[in-house]
C-alpha cells in the first residue's frame, strides 16, 4: 500500500503543488486547510485529494485533525509542515497580536502537528518531516521581524527533532524557500516586485511552487533517507546558505 503523507495547507499556493506532486507519484494524501472553504472545495474537485480543516495553531484541533486523516486515510508517514501567514510591519509599529499570530501558526504550528503523528512514526521506525521553513528565517527581513523569527524557529526545531528521531527512521529537514509566485506574494505591489525583488534575484525571476514540491518529493522518497538535520535553500540564488 502507498505511504500516507499529510500537508498542512495543502490546498493553495506551495502546500497544493506539494499535495498534487506527491498525489501524482503515487501517496495518499491528506491535505488541511485554515479557513478558506472554497479554495479547498475547489482544490478537491479539481484533484480529488482529500481535505480536511482545522487551525495548526490550536494543539487541540491538531490532535484530532491528526486522528481523523490516521482514520480514514491510513497513519501519517510523510509530514509536510507548511501552512503559514504573514503579518507584517515594522517593529516599533508592531502590535503584540501581528507578533503572536505569526508565531502561533508558523511556529506553534509545527509542534502542534508534529507532536501528534511523531509517536507513530517512531513506532513504526519510519518518518519524513518536512517543515516549509523561508529564505527570511535565514537572513532576516526588514518589516517582518516576527515571519523571520519563527522561520529560523522551525529551522532549530528541525535541526534538534532530527537528532532525536533518526535512530527511528525519520529524517527532519526544512526547505527555505526565496520568493514563490503564489498569493503571499502576489500580494506585493507589481513596481515593488520589479524595482526592489526582481533585481536581487540572480536567475530573474520567481520561483514556481512545483520547483519546491519537487525537492519535498525528493526528501519524502526513500531516496532521501540519509538526508536528515538538512535545510536547503531554493530561492535563484538570492541568498547563499
Ligand atoms: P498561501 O498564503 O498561498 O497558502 C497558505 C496556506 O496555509 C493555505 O492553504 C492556508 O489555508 C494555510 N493556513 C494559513 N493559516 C492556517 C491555519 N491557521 N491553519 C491551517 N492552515 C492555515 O501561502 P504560500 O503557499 O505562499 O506559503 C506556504 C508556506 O511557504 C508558508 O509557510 C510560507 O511562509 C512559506 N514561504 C512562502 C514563500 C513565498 O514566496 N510564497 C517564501 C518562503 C516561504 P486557507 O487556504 O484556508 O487560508
Amino acid at each position: 500500500m502507498s505511504r500516507v503523507a499529510l500537508v498542512t495547507g495543502g490546498t493553495r499556493g506551495i502546500g497544493a503543488a506539494v499535495s498534487k506532486a506527491l498525489h501524482a507519484a503515487g501517496y495518499r494524501v491528506a491535505a488541511t486547510y485554515g479557513g478558506n472553504i472554497e479554495a479547498a472545495k475547489k482544490f478537491n474537485e479539481e484533484t480529488g485529494i482529500a481535505v480536511f480543516q482545522w487551525d495548526v495553531g490550536d494543539y487541540d484541533a491538531c490532535v484530532e485533525g491528526a486522528a481523523k486523516v490516521e482514520a480514514e486515510i491510513g497513519p501519517v508517514e510523510i509530514l509536510v509542515a507548511n501552512a503559514g501567514i504573514t503579518r507584517d510591519g515594522l517593529f516599533h509599529k508592531m502590535t503584540k497580536d501581528q507578533w503572536s499570530q505569526v508565531i502561533r501558526i508558523n511556529l506553534d504550528g509545527l509542534f502542534n502537528i508534529t507532536r501528534p503523528v511523531i509517536e507513530g512514526m517512531r513506532a513504526r521506525n519510519f518518518g519524513r518531516i518536512i517543515v516549509i521553513s523561508s529564505i527570511n528565517g535565514h537572513k532576516g527581513q526588514f518589516g517582518q521581524v516576527n515571519y523571520s523569527a519563527a522561520k529560523a524557529g522551525d529551522i532549530g526545531f528541525i535541526k534538534a527533532l532530527a537528532q532525536e528521531s533518526a535512530t527511528k527512521g525519520i529524517t527532519c529537514n526544512a526547505i527555505s524557500p526565496g520568493y514563490i509566485a503564489t498569493e503571499m506574494v502576489q500580494a506585493i505591489p507589481e513596481d515593488v516586485l520589479k524595482a526592489k525583488i526582481l533585481p536581487h534575484i540572480p536567475v530573474g525571476r520567481l520561483g514556481q511552487p512545483e520547483e519546491i514540491a519537487r525537492a519535498v518529493l525528493f526528501l519524502a522518497s526513500d531516496e532521501g533517507g540519509f538526508i536528515t538535520g538538512s535545510t536547503l535553500s531554493i530561492n535563484g540564488g538570492q541568498y547563499l546558505t
